[in-house]
């Protein structure tokens, strides 16, 4: 997830004061820009901890863990900042046609290759993420040709109204001023042969790859054209300059073509094997049964092959996140520090989520901050679950060994739950290994 609507230059200076509003603010789809209320020390036990003061522990405790989900191509981030990271790796996202690219550059520049269990000596290896997130797809036509805008846009913003033009309705007439500055619809299947070419590239290379930022957002709303501000009602009030001026419409693409588009990705993924990090905001029904309905039609080639990481953890409930456990055996979540912690059942939804589906991940697009966050989030899954949390004091080991200890302890009979030492980065590293079928 980002704040679509934010430019990158806006994003670069705001970024830290979003950060810290993300971890006090509700499940708003907006940033505002008052100053951050800083986090106090003392938390209580299930809150998250202070993620920019905690203290880190050694860096080859740091070298186990794996962020599962950030976009560290959103800003232009020299090398040296990938070989200071600390973390043994992190999933670079992709969102949109352009950063494709960037995304498969920096990958390849410092793969993490299949079957490699031993930890990086030099910084973060990057695991190539490609896909196109559900906050731009309102871009995409599946037509082809193409539609033109004012059919394109009413059949996505008013899926009810049977026509190729706008409803006569206040809404509809928003529309209608601002179509003349929408972006034309941009066909989705060459989008889809690219995906497909960029991510055969990648695994045929030998490395690690996934497909994400995709996924479904019941919340999501279109930005308001800059180029179109001068009919925005505020627009005689409103000194805001620039790209200080971010204002949302009202329209919100309609679940059915964000599903569309999310089953043509999840086609490439099963077809190339490849996991897949989804992006699930206020749409936890359609979400499940788009997951189940890619079972039924896979299979084996979906649930035995491919794994699916809830980012963030969706924003499920509990009992969601249950249902879809049940469900679906391929499925993990990833609790963040700054996206997860904004929904009121966050330590139970941590709680909830079973010990070898727990993955953890930043979400943030400032490589510099995912060191911290992550950690952050270990300590506080660490802290919800009652599990041990490796520090200064732990013997340096491998994952292999965990692996080998795992298979033993199983050949023991030893149920997981019996056991009485969870360790989080050993867990977490483990569970990272299997949801990528590193030692299977
Ligand atoms: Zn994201």
């Amino acid at each position: 997830m980002r704040f679509w609507y934010l430019t990158k230059a806006t994003r670069l200076s705001t970024h830290k004061a979003i950060r810290s509003l993300r971890m006090s603010s509700s499940s708003q789809n907006q940033p505002s820009r008052q100053t951050p209320t800083p986090t106090p020390t003392q938390t209580p036990d299930h809150d998250p901890p202070n993620w920019m003061t905690l203290k880190l522990p050694p860096a080859h405790i740091l070298s186990h863990l794996t962020d599962a989900h950030c976009h560290p191509t959103d800003l232009d981030q020299p090398a040296s900042a990938y070989d200071a990271t600390s973390l043994g790796a992190v999933a670079a996202m992709a969102t949109e046609p352009e950063n494709q690219p960037k995304v498969r550059s920096v990958a390849l520049a410092r793969p993490w290759k299949k079957g490699d269990t031993k930890p990086s000596s030099s910084g973060s290896r990057i695991i190539a993420c490609f896909g196109y997130h559900p906050w731009f797809s309102h871009r995409y036509t599946l037509q082809s040709p193409p539609p033109s805008k004012e059919e394109h846009y009413t059949s996505l913003f008013f899926p009810q109204h049977d026509s190729s033009t706008p409803p006569p309705t206040k809404k509809g007439q928003l529309l209608g001023l601002l179509l003349p500055f929408l972006p034309d619809p941009i066909e989705f299947g060459p989008l889809i042969s690219q995906l497909s070419s960029d991510i055969r590239d990648s695994v045929s290379a030998g490395n690690l790859t996934m497909l994400g930022e995709v996924g479904l957002d019941g919340g999501a709303r279109l930005r308001w054209p800059t180029s179109a501000r001068h009919l925005h009602p505020d627009a005689e009030t409103d000194d805001r300059e620039g790209d200080n001026w971010n204002v949302l419409t009202p329209f919100k693409t309609s679940m059915a073509h964000q599903i569309a588009i999310l089953e043509r990705q999840f086609e490439v993924a099963i077809q190339h094997g490849v996991n897949v990090s989804l992006h699930s905001v206020a749409a936890a029904g359609p979400t499940f049964d788009t997951l189940v309905k890619m079972r039924d039609r896979h299979r084996n080639r979906f649930t035995n092959r491919i794994n699916v990481d809830i980012h963030s953890g969706g924003g499920f409930s509990p009992d969601h996140w249950k249902q879809t456990e049940r469900n679906l055996l391929n499925v993990y979540a990833s609790p963040s520090i700054f996206v997860t912690s904004r929904s009121s059942h966050a330590a139970e939804l941590i709680r909830t989520i079973s010990k070898d589906r727990m993955l953890v991940e930043s979400d943030s697009h400032d490589l510099t901050l995912c060191t911290r966050a992550v950690w952050g989030a270990t300590e506080w899954i660490a802290r919800c679950r009652g599990w041990k949390l490796e520090d200064e004091n732990t013997p340096a080991w491998t994952l292999d060994e965990v692996i080998a200890k795992e298979e033993q302890e199983e050949q023991e009979g030893a149920r997981t739950e019996e056991r009485d030492e969870v360790w989080a980065v050993r867990t977490l590293e483990r569970n990272f290994a299997r949801f990528m079928n590193m030692a299977e």
